[in-house]
């Protein structure tokens, strides 16, 4: 292989971010992509005769590097916010919820906007209320699960914020670390040993932020203080972007890099999953490679529907529902793209995108062949809707791997494996979602930084 200044492997946006910063600060860059495409896992894909996000379809808008990025790209005028009156609803025993005002990812915020969504019993809103009251949490505690479980009790933590935490993270929250699978929780932390206290202040200080973040966008948007953004065009319009202005570096596509040989001195970026990077550096260092398969991966799959509009009730003007673990359906969410993003809206259809698989149980969706998962998903979302026709287009999309766990422990992990990177083979170094943040945000930062 020929050699540049520093060689990327990987072309998902880790990887094509961590390229575009070094072929800014003028370096050769060679980037080395294993598959046919761009992106890893942000992707589009036709259902029926519409580009749909095949991945994720939004990214939060509050993190300044990636809005920094869009407009390096020249991608700001395409930005563009979920418009659906209802931000989600969750299910619970066969109903639908509003998920709670002044709530942050799940957290509760507000005893009585708890109160107000029906969603839980009185015992679990006066929960809410007295949680400023109890003492900080003891040091044992290592999970989000144990640590809400012990500040709200069970109904708040099963039916709030595992289904969003969770969901988010392909996992569940009594798995997920406490100090690392969210970094909302640190920041609330460090103001408050009162999760609803922290998470108030977190908030405040977020709509203080919004309006410096929001420079330079349209007015629309602006009005709206959004948390979350998309392109007007879907989200692989970052990726094209991105490759269009690497036009400087040696694109590689069906070419994985082979294990990196211990004599090589060249500077390397790694931003594969944390799996394929124990690959590449199993003979040149065996230890970072050991360590890397200690973090694991949750699979998930995404059946995405379209339907006549007029065969499905009722029309739900929401981004989404999310179906709690607790109620042990196979759906664990579904996207109402349609209604979340006016790129998707059409006057005679509607598109749904059900999502299924988490830490765990993942392994029970992998044993069903696509009609299969396609008949049970649909079952379990006609447990809330109505849907008199077949639908129109069907596409399954499955993840294998996809989502890196942030189990206790996983900080020393990361920082065990940077450090013997930096004694043995200080010429690499990794980026990607398996590391400090699994949201495209925290991957173009990680790219950044490992630039
Ligand atoms: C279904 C789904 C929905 C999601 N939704 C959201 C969302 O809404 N918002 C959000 O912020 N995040 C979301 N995420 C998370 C986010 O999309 C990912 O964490 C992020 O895109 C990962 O980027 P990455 O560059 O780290 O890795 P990847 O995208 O996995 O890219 C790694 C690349 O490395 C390549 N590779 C592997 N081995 C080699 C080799 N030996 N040589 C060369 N190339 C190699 C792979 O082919 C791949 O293309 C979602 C993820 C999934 C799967």
């Amino acid at each position: 292989m020929a050699h540049s200044d520093v060689t990327v492997i990987g072309g998902g946006i880790a990887g094509l971010a961590a390229a575009l910063a070094l072929q800014d600060a003028g370096r050769d860059v060679s980037i080395y992509e294993a598959s046919s495409r761009w992106g890893g896992k942000i992707k589009s894909s036709l259902v029926g005769d519409t580009m749909v996000d095949a991945g994720p379809d939004s990214f939060l808008a509050r993190a300044q590097p990636t809005i920094d990025l869009c407009e390096r790209l020249g991608l700001t005028s395409q930005l563009t916010t979920p418009v659906a009156k209802v931000p989600a609803y969750i299910y619970r025993e066969g109903k639908l919820y509003e998920l709670p005002k002044k709530t942050l990812v799940g957290f509760p915020v507000d005893a009585d906007a708890v109160a107000a969504s029906g969603l839980v019993s009185d015992q679990a809103v006066a929960m809410v209320r007295n949680e400023p009251t109890l003492p900080a949490h003891e040091n044992s505690v290592e999970t989000i699960g144990g640590y809400c479980r012990q500040r709200f009790g069970d109904e708040i933590t099963d039916y709030l914020i595992d289904p969003l935490v969770g969901g988010i993270n392909a996992s569940n929250v009594d798995t997920l670390c406490l100090h690392s699978a969210l970094p909302l929780l640190q920041e609330s932390l460090r103001h408050s040993h009162s999760l609803v206290f922290g998470m108030r202040q977190v908030l405040e200080k977020r709509r203080k932020e919004s309006s410096s973040i929001l420079g330079g966008l349209d007015t629309d948007a602006r009005k709206r203080k959004p948390t979350f953004y998309s392109f007007s065009t879907g989200i692989a319009s970052f990726i094209e972007a991105l490759v269009t202005e690497l036009h400087k570096s040696k694109m590689h596509l069906e070419t994985p890099h082979e294990p990196i040989h211990p004599r090589d001195s060249n500077r390397y970026v790694i931003a594969t999953p944390a799996y394929g990077a124990a690959e590449l550096l199993k003979s040149t260092n065996p230890k970072a490679s050991e360590l890397l398969t200690q973090i694991r991966y949750a699979s998930v799959a995404q059946v995405t529907l379209a339907f006549p509009k007029k065969s499905v009730t009722p029309l739900l003007d929401t981004s989404g529902i999310v179906f709690p673990r607790a109620d042990n359906m196979l759906l664990s969410a579904c996207t109402w793209l349609s209604s979340k993003w006016n790129h998707y809206a059409t006057d005679d259809s509607i598109l749904l995108r059900l999502t299924t698989g988490r830490y765990g149980n993942d392994s029970h969706t992998a044993a069903l062949s696509n009609d299969e998962l396609t008949t049970t998903l649909l079952k379990d979302i006609q447990q809330v809707l109505t849907i008199h026709a077949d639908p129109t287009a069907v596409r399954v999309q499955r993840w294998p791997r996809s989502f890196p766990q942030y189990e206790p422990g996983h900080n020393k992990l990361v920082a065990e494996i940077r450090q013997s990177l930096q004694h043995k083979t200080p010429n690499i170094t990794l980026a990607g979602a398996a590391y400090d943040g699994i949201g495209i945000p925290a991957c173009v930062h990680s790219g950044i930084e490992a630039a």
